[in-house]
């Protein structure tokens, strides 16, 4: 990566751009939400367009000298259709939050219902936590996992639904591994007269690949980000069908933000090009078998795999069977000692706190960008392990720590 132009006028500025590239390269990136762009989406999102300013949607502006500005996000908007199939998009909210707010804005009144799954079971802050905006502003249920299964118990959602008449169901989750029955979510919904936001910033990428089920064209609503499991740099997307197309535009501009980042959104038309080539669905395929060679690494050593397995992109491991007295805070700081970097996470029935929580949370979106396969995938696997294992063994971590700097230097990024 060149940054002369930073470095010539901002050293230490400059260092830690560098330093987050090198970061990046040696040590293995598995938080579930992260996943590593190309070069051409960085050029795109760190290019002039972040000076112009363009309030307004393509061919309705309210600034002068927009013509490439209406070129680029004209663009996103044609291959987020094709690649989701939705009669509506908008790709001007800042995040999956903000995409989410959006949603909220133009539907619901402040005090209205929202029915969200709860955050230690997978849900999402902008589902209605206590410390987010949608906690604050409406009346907030929440449904949960099933205990023994790890599955959405969509009887409890039903029950619940009936009972507490929401205005919107929330489904579309962070720490979920299962693939999401959207339609007997919408059937709730629809048993109730509630509208159904599906939110898919974690499973963008797969629904786009195909290899997980779409709620485009059946939940109301279809939110995501675009730097997840799709590679078109960080950002948000709101998806609907036609009848609810000015409602979400003006609740997003000039509801929810100004002006729209322009060169966030160049980001996105050329990562949903990407994401439109054949090779696309053979990568978000990867993502899910890589998740699933996880699985079975992690449950044949003995780990508490939560569901059982996946069929998604993400991993989560329940420490306390196997592992009672270790945190997920503490795995999380050994691992990161040898280059693994993934995160603690709560667990259904969490027992401690969302500081330091009781689980694990591993994706494979990141390794698989860089051609980790199965096998070497199952080898990280037993890294984890082995780290787990022995969280505090100096000489287990240098060995690990070794290990995982080959794997780098074997798969290369941003060369
Ligand atoms: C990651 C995520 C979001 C978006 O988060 P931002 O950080 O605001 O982009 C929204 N919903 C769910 C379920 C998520 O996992």
């Amino acid at each position: 990566m060149d940054y002369s132009h930073v470095r010539d006028v901002d050293p230490a500025v400059a260092d830690a751009l560098d330093g987050e590239v090198e970061r990046q390269r040696d040590t293995l990136a598995m938080i579930a939400s992260e996943n590593h762009v190309s070069e051409a989406v960085l050029e795109a999102q760190g290019s002039a367009l972040t000076n112009k300013y363009a309030e307004g949607y393509p061919g309705k502006r309210y600034y002068a000298g927009c013509e490439y500005a209406d070129d680029v996000e004209t663009l996103a908007v044609e291959r987020a259709k094709e690649l989701w199939g939705a009669e509506h998009v908008n790709v001007q909210p800042h995040s999956g939050t903000q995409a989410n707010m959006g949603v909220y804005l133009a539907m619901l009144d402040p005090g209205d219902k929202i029915l969200s799954l709860d955050l230690t079971h997978g849900g999402h802050l902008s589902h209605g936590h206590p410390a987010n905006f949608t906690g604050k502003l409406y009346d907030v249920e929440q449904y949960e996992v099933d205990a023994e299964t790890g599955h959405i118990d969509y009887d409890q959602l039903a029950e619940k639904a009936a009972a507490f008449e929401p205005d919107i169901i929330v489904s579309g989750y962070s720490a979920y591994p299962r693939a999401v029955e959207w339609e007997t979510i919408q059937e709730v919904a629809d048993d109730v007269d509630a509208l159904h936001l599906a939110d898919i910033a974690h499973i963008t990428g797969l629904v786009a690949a195909g290899v997980h089920p779409s709620p485009v064209g059946v939940a109301d609503f279809v939110t995501g980000s675009t730097h997840k499991t799709i590679r078109a740099g960080r950002g948000g997307i709101i998806m609907c069908d036609e009848k609810y197309a000015s409602d979400i535009d003006s609740a997003v501009f000039p509801g929810a933000q100004g002006g729209p980042l322009m060169h966030n959104i160049a980001g996105k038309a050329v990562g949903f090009k990407e994401a439109l080539q054949p090779e696309f669905e053979e990568y978000a395929q990867q993502v899910v078998d890589n998740a699933k060679a996880l699985a079975e690494t992690f449950e044949d050593h003995g780990l508490s795999v939560v569901s059982g397995g996946t069929d998604t992109h993400l991993v989560l491991v329940d420490l306390r069977d196997s592992h009672p007295d270790l945190t997920g805070g503490t795995a999380e700081e050994a691992l990161e000692s040898t280059g693994i970097v993934l995160n603690a996470n709560t667990v259904p029935g969490e027992t401690r706190s969302a500081f330091n929580p009781s689980g694990i949370r591993a994706g494979t979106p990141g390794l698989t960008t860089r051609g980790f396969g199965e096998d070497e995938i199952r080898e990280v696997g037993e890294l984890i392990v082995k780290v787990v294992d022995a969280p505090e063994d100096d000489d287990v971590l240098a060995e690990v720590s070794e290990r995982v700097q080959e794997l780098c230097d074997a798969n290369p990024l941003y060369e």
